[in-house]
């Protein structure tokens, strides 16, 4: 592997390279996994807390080695950004799946932003990939942006829904619904009569959507605790993936996901970078003060501030 050229007399010295920035270091490994990803299929699967995603994912995983697939499960989870905590309890889930020599569960990132915790499951992503995993389940908790995170770095997004009106008028109205390109009713064993009113429901919604939705976007029902279902499921993720990569959605849409994604890190660098700014830092509490206080037009503080950043 090639280090950034700054670093490059870290050869063989252990001490040099724990001195290399840990930024430069993934860049450097990132950079050199990436010729060899992109051959995984990535499936994003959100959903609230008590959903089933861990269960749901579990049996998926399992069915999918059994089939001598490897399976790499992230997460993107905006709880453990902001408190430290994970909503999505790394360590006791999937206890069956994360012993599976073909299978390869990572906790969450502990810290940082939505962002930079998304950043890292990328850059986690790209690494699987290079590992030759087949396929990478990226998961998220259904509050907040990180839908739109996990969305936004993968080839099929997956809603999980309990079938109750409540939660699926929840999600439309959230918007979320717009994002899945397939949605999972859970839990149908439960009441089957109740699932198959959520599913009638839900595509209905998608049909009034309309032009919003991913014209594809299906409905289906499973249990994920009696693993009843999950054949329909997978059978359906494969013709989507068929279909997509043979019309060039896939790729198109990997190309727009990477061109997005640099811009979201451009604008989180910019940020961070006015944030840090001694100058900015300096005049901004006279300037807030100022715009509270209606001595200053916004947009002229803003501009001022902005200037300093030159
Ligand atoms: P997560 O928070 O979305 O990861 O949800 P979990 O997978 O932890 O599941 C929450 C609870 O729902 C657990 O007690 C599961 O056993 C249960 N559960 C998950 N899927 C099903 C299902 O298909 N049917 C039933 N009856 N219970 C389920």
């Amino acid at each position: 592997m090639r280090w950034p050229s700054n670093h490059a007399n870290t050869d063989g010295n252990i001490e040099e390279l724990l001195a290399v920035p840990v930024d430069a270091v993934m860049d450097a490994l990132v950079g050199a996994a990436l010729p060899h990803s992109g051959g995984s299929f990535r499936l994003g699967i959100s959903g609230v807390p008590g959903v089933g995603k861990s269960t749901f994912i579990e049996a998926l995983g399992l069915h999918l080695v059994a089939q001598g697939l490897r399976v790499a499960v992230l997460a993107v989870d905006p709880s453990s950004s902001l408190s430290g905590g994970s909503i999505l309890g790394d360590k006791t889930r999937m206890e069956r799946l994360s012993t599976h020599e073909r299978a390869f569960i990572r906790p969450s990132p502990a810290s940082g932003t939505l962002g930079g915790v998304a950043e890292k499951t990328r850059e986690a992503m790209c690494l699987c990939e290079a590992a030759g995993f087949d396929v990478v389940i990226v998961e998220t908790v259904g509050v907040g942006q990180s839908e739109v995170a996990v969305a936004g770095m993968t080839d099929m997004f997956v809603l999980m829904q309990l079938p109750n009106a409540g939660d699926e008028l929840q999600a439309i109205k959230k918007g979320v619904v717009e994002l899945a390109d397939l949605v999972l009713i859970n839990k149908a064993d439960l009441d089957e009569a109740a699932a198959l009113r959520a599913r009638a429901q839900i595509t209905g919604a998608l049909r009034w959507l309309g032009p919003h939705t991913h014209a594809a976007s299906r409905v289906l029902q499973l249990s994920a605790l009696k693993g009843t279902g999950l054949d329909e499921f997978w059978r359906e993720v494969s013709d989507f993936r068929v279909q997509q990569a043979a019309s060039g959605r896939l790729a198109e849409r990997r190309r727009a996901q990477d061109e997005a994604w640099m811009w979201e890190r451009i604008a989180a660098g910019l940020r961070q970078r006015f944030d840090q700014h001694p100058a900015i830092r300096a005049a901004l509490p006279r300037m807030s003060a100022e715009v509270r206080g209606g001595a200053l037009p916004a947009s002229v503080a803003a501009r001022r501030l902005l200037d300093l950043m030159n």
